[in-house]
């Protein structure tokens, strides 16, 4: 059975709260919160609510201003919040939907109508998480793709720059898989870039980023971690990787690694670096680790 959806509601009157949690506990898991502030550290906390029924009137933090608070933080402003509330006026309930709102709930209540509307929105919900999490993966392996990598290194190379921490990349490629594919077809092909792909994530800290670049390569970003020891984490990922033995053959992985400096404007200029040492790997024998020189 999959996992329950989780639904934060939200109301100053903890009466209001529990008559909501009884229509919907059986179907869902239930977060509540009697004041805006606990309802926004609420929605950032794991596990995190797929939808929120906001109350309005609220003293201090009102449902306008939680509403505001989430749509401004990067990892709330995506989950849907339906408005619930007396205010039935025409103007509450468009001033709530030009804010944020999905839709709109007036109390009384009508179990039928909060758990339609519900159900409506959970699984507009859940389509937006597939379709955004196939947006930003590989499909075939799982990683992260190439058009996500390009997003992240921008966001990670500028977060390096500012709070002056070293920043390296490294640039994987499969040794030789043009005669895997040619020689044993394209589904050993595939587990083999799956095998690859998965000792990569193995072997990264929660920090790194992996992602597959495309073909047969990866790109990893070491988050504040510097050259020398970026070169021990790829020799260890070299290693790891030749005594993979997916599907019986021997497959090993070239690497070129550099690190962010002044020379590098922008995620191109590092990829490219990058790029020439991953190409010194492959020229000085394959199966190896080098870093790029100036
Ligand atoms: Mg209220």
């Amino acid at each position: 059975m999959s996992k329950k959806n989780v639904i934060l509601i939200v109301d100053d009157i903890p009466s209001n709260v529990q008559i909501l949690a009884n229509i919907l506990k059986d179907e869902y898991a239930i977060k509540v919160a009697t004041d805006g502030k606990r309802a926004v550290e609420l929605a950032q906390q794991e596990p995190q609510p797929d939808l929120i029924l906001l109350d309005v009137v609220m003293p201090d933090m009102d449902g306008y201003d939680v509403c505001s608070a989430l749509n401004d933080m990067g990892n709330t402003k995506d989950i849907p919040i339906i408005f619930v509330t007396a205010n039935d006026s025409v103007e509450d309930e468009e001033r709530g939907l030009n804010l944020c709102a999905v839709d709109y709930i007036t109390k009384p209540v009508n179990s039928a109508i909060v758990k339609a509307r519900v159900k409506t929105h959970i699984t507009i919900k859940r389509q937006y998480d597939e379709l955004k999490f196939m947006a930003l993966h590989d499909k075939l392996t799982g990683l992260y793709n190439r058009h996500y990598l390009m997003d992240e290194a921008d966001r990670k190379i500028s977060s390096a720059l500012r709070k002056n921490e070293p920043l390296t990349i490294m640039m994987a490629d499969i040794d030789h898989f043009k005669c895997i594919n040619d020689n044993h077809g394209h589904l050993v092909g595939d587990k083999v870039l799956i095998a690859v792909a998965a000792a990569l994530d193995k072997n990264k800290r929660a920090v790194d980023f992996v992602s597959r670049y495309g073909g047969e390569e990866f790109v990893t970003i070491f988050d504040n971690c510097n050259i020398e020891d970026a070169k021990l984490k790829a020799e260890k990922i070299r290693v790891a990787i030749e005594s993979l033995n997916p599907e019986n053959l021997t497959v090993t992985s070239s690497f070129g690694l550099v690190q962010l400096n002044s020379n590098h404007h922008n995620f191109d200029s590092l990829l490219k670096d990058a790029d020439e040492a991953l190409y010194e790997a492959k020229n000085s024998g394959r199966n190896r680790v080098v870093v790029y020189e100036n």
